[in-house]
């Protein structure tokens, strides 16, 4: 909870400033959902809110920010990439199903920490919204290990991501 307000407050203070330059297109930060609320959306939805970026879909208020992480990290020498973005629900079911296991418990009770690799059921993932993305480190198997994992943990606060307690590839707006 306090490390996303702090991230949240100390995005605001870099966009109002713009101290790391160059983003004043970043006109407003990308939404920070409840992972309770989050819902299952339909194809009028994904039209109307995503944006293609990459390799991945995103939300279109997020990818500005995207765009700058990529931008900055590769002027420093460090390539991240992409292995996830938006996904529909039945995809992330697919995904649950692998990593949790399948029936009621697994598909949708089942703690996060408890399943290979941690995956939200259906519908309650930042993923559902756009909202996070899974991140690779080009030449490195183990984003973790990488000097992409060390510059977003650096940097991220410029770009409203912040890092999940159990997923070190993955970053959101919220950290879920
Ligand atoms: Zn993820």
């Amino acid at each position: 909870m306090i490390s996303w307000i702090v991230g949240l407050v100390m995005t605001a203070q870099v966009l109002a400033t713009g101290v790391h330059t160059g983003i004043q297109y970043i006109s407003s930060l990308p939404p920070l959902p409840n992972q309770s609320a989050i819902v299952c959306h339909d194809s009028a939805w994904e039209q109307q809110t995503l944006v293609s970026y990459n390799t991945v879909k995103t939300h279109a208020k997020l990818k500005p920010f995207l765009e700058k992480m990529v931008a900055d990290s590769r002027a420093e020498g460090v390539y991240i990439t992409f292995t996830s973005g938006y996904r529909t629900c039945g995809e992330q079911a697919s995904l649950r199903a692998y990593a949790c296991g399948t029936g009621e418990y697994n598909m949708n009770i089942k703690p996060i920490k408890d399943c290979h690799p941690p995956t939200e059921p259906a519908g309650k993932s930042l993923h559902n919204e756009g909202l996070a993305v899974d991140l690779a480190c080009a030449g490195y198997s183990l984003f973790e290990s990488s000097p992409c994992y060390r510059w977003i943990k650096t940097n991220h606060l410029r770009y409203a991501l912040l890092e999940h307690e159990l997923e070190p590839w993955h970053w959101s707006t919220t950290g879920k």
